[in-house]
């Protein structure tokens, strides 16, 4: 369970991201994207990446629609995202599906900012139906790295 004040600024950092969303927007020189979509509450996200020769992730962006917890957790992604490498962004991406299904997470080589950033969005294991919303992004940030295309949490 979560201390009832954590989860007071754990909102507060949610209503937030999802009333401003950090990096909304087409990325200009993108050379990898794709499209989320989960249709059991009808968020559709686009991830856009500029991702160097060395697998660095230079810069990330998206846009779409969705409810609050979607474009909150699109919006933590992309601060996470920045200047780390695909692996480094797919070893967060593990954890934090780990975390938000309520399963023991692997946070080895994660470092303590983004696990704060992450833990923010724990409160949703608690909601079953809120879990594709918050993890839509990161499936269409694996899309787009892996250069599937396409991402539905279905
Ligand atoms: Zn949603």
């Amino acid at each position: 369970m979560i201390d009832p004040e954590l989860r007071e600024l754990y909102q507060e950092i949610i209503l937030d991201h999802g009333r401003h969303p950090r990096h909304f927007g087409q990325l200009e020189g993108a050379n990898r994207e794709a499209d989320g979509h989960n249709p059991l509450c009808g968020d559709k996200i686009h991830v856009y990446l500029r991702v160097d020769d060395e697998a660095k992730i230079e810069d990330v962006m998206f846009d779409g629609r969705g409810c609050a917890i979607s474009i909150a957790s699109a919006s933590m992604m992309t601060e996470l995202l920045r200047g780390k490498t695909v692996d480094g962004g797919k070893r967060l991406m593990n954890a934090f599906l780990d975390m938000v299904k309520g399963d023991d997470a692997d946070f080895e080589g994660v470092d303590e900012d983004d696990l704060d950033q992450l833990q923010a969005m724990s409160g949703v294991s608690e909601f079953p139906m809120r879990v594709k919303c918050a993890t839509l992004a990161w499936h269409t940030f694996a899309a787009a790295a892996e250069g599937d295309g396409d991402a539905t949490t279905e």
